[in-house]
């Protein structure tokens, strides 16, 4: 029988998960820059960041009586897509909601490890949970800590979901560093349309365009729009720039395509918030909700100067219930005044 390290990476491999290590439940190695990031108000909307900071800093709080944190990735490189005709969307969110799949994969592998006597008290967590999981993958060495504040790997690059499962079994869990550093590249530093990597490793959340398309609620700052460009939900560019994970294998097939981006991108200005909630269940899109998604659909359109568009941004300037998108589809039309 395998030690029960061996064991638990030979579960986690079998299920599917990419890399596994393991770290200490103990404050995250880097957690002092997680204050700075809230004390600076880098965090922009995101109020559960504050308002979960004790657990976030410290696990022992997540779950008193754990052990070890057994870290882990679930790959997600993938091609790039969108809407029919244009608009772009993050690769991790083209397929099902990954929350549900990683968390399906922890769920068995948890079932697993109960049954053989590896761990009795388990707590899964993804993505979204209260733990700064990137910290603690890099303490497990599943990669190494960017300059575009992402966990890299020398393999999958930043296309990785992370995972943590708190276990109350002693493991040795000693600090490994994975290979691989930036070295002198700064490319996503250089690339970032909104200049969001302010130096290397801190990202300014206020206008990273992953949070205004996803995150914030209102309206999206004029001087950010136009570097919006084609990004509709999230922004891959300082991913796509990297060097590091272009010979990661697709995992499209396990995410698979969510059907709605059969639409195009015009379709999210008259889709109803019942169509809405119907047409993106089971995707990562249903975050920014109807008005947040339809907002940055005419801030894209504007963007890429559709003609085609002008009729329904017109009807979204006039007549949407939701000020944000009215305001956003004005503005879109201004731009076509301004490029005649
Ligand atoms: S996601 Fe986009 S906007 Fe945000 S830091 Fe990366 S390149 Fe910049
Ligand atoms: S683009 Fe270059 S600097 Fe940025 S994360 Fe990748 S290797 Fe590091």
């Amino acid at each position: 029988m395998p030690d029960p390290a061996t064991r638990i990476r030979e579960l986690a491999l079998a299920e599917g998960f990419a890399l596994v290590g393991f770290a200490p439940v103990a404050p995250a190695p880097d957690a002092h820059r997680y204050a700075t990031f809230l004390e600076e108000k880098r965090h922009g909307e995101m109020a559960y960041l504050e308002r979960f900071r004790d657990r976030i800093l410290d696990p022992t709080k997540v779950s008193p009586g754990a052990r070890t944190m057994i870290c882990l990735a679930v790959n997600h490189a993938r091609p790039a897509g969108g809407f029919r005709g244009g608009g772009r969307v993050a690769r991790y969110a083209l397929g099902r909601d990954y929350h549900a799949v990683v968390e399906g994969m922890l769920r068995r592998l948890e079932r697993r490890l109960r049954a053989e006597g590896l761990g009795t008290r388990l707590r899964g967590i993804v993505d979204a949970g209260p733990v700064l999981e990137r910290s603690h993958a890099a303490h497990a060495g599943l990669g190494f800590l960017s300059k575009s504040a992402n966990l890299l790997h020398h393999k999958y690059g930043p296309w990785l979901f992370l995972g943590e499962l708190l276990v109350d079994l002693e493991l040795e869990a000693a600090p490994v560093r994975a290979p691989g550093s930036c070295g002198t590249c700064t490319l996503c530093i250089d690339r970032c349309p909104t200049g969001a990597i302010t130096e290397p490793g801190r990202v300014d959340a206020r206008i990273c365009i992953s949070y205004l398309t996803i995150e914030l609620r209102g309206s999206i700052p004029e001087p950010l729009r136009r570097p919006m460009g084609e990004w509709v939900f999230g922004c891959d560019v300082c991913s796509e720039v990297c060097p590091f994970g272009d010979g990661a294998p697709s995992a499209a097939d396990r995410f698979g395509t969510h059907g709605a981006f059969d639409l195009r991108l015009e379709d999210l200005l008259t889709i109803t918030e019942d169509e809405f909630a119907r047409t993106f269940q089971g995707s990562p899109l249903r975050r920014t909700k109807r008005a947040g998604l339809a907002r940055n659909a005419a801030i894209v359109l504007g963007n890429l100067g559709r003609t085609e568009a002008v009729p329904l941004l017109r009807r979204a300037a006039e007549r949407d219930p939701a000020e944000s998108v009215a305001e956003a589809a004005a503005w879109a039309l201004a731009q076509f005044e301004e490029r005649r």
